[in-house]
């Protein structure tokens, strides 16, 4: 099932430039109807259940499918977002209600090296990741093309 939104639960986003969900979708499915102020996925079709929007919902307003192995089917996950962590309440078709706490991070806020440290060579044409190849500890990257 992809991603729903439920109605009486957006705000909006309280009206900032782009909602949180419009921000975090890989597909950039979500759209905001400025009249109602409340999004909605534009695609089903093209959404791949990733999470991202129903974690990063501050209102907890969009709803996906749980994946089967940790919610049954007919059941409902609602994750809250904490900065170092997740509380998910599962909901069971029968009203049984379950929470549990999964762990987002290992480092604090704010302080992860997106480069790992290694530094990022900023060649956007390159056909090496940003570290590699020092992140592989290799003085190049083997490119079949003959890229660097
Ligand atoms: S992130 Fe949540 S509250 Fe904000 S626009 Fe999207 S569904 Fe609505
Ligand atoms: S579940 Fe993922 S792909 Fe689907 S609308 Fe949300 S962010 Fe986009």
């Amino acid at each position: 099932m992809p991603s729903y939104v439920v109605p009486e639960k957006c705000d909006g986003c309280k009206a900032l430039d782009k909602t949180a969900c419009q921000y975090i979708c890989p597909n950039d499915l979500m759209i905001l109807n400025k009249n109602t102020m409340k999004a909605h996925n534009q695609d089903p079709s093209m959404c791949w259940e990733c999470y991202s929007c129903v974690k990063i919902c501050p209102t907890q307003a969009i709803q996906v499918r749980g994946y089967a192995d940790f919610v049954p089917l007919g059941a409902s996950a609602t994750p809250l977002r904490s900065t170092d962590s997740i509380m998910w309440t599962v909901k069971f078709r029968n009203g049984t209600l379950k929470r549990f706490k999964f762990p987002i991070r290992t480092t604090a806020e704010g302080t992860a090296v997106p480069d790992g440290g290694f530094g990022a060579h900023g060649d956007l044409k390159s056909t090496a990741l940003c570290a590699e190849p020092a992140a592989l500890g290799l003085p190049a990257v083997f490119s079949l093309t003959g890229g660097k």
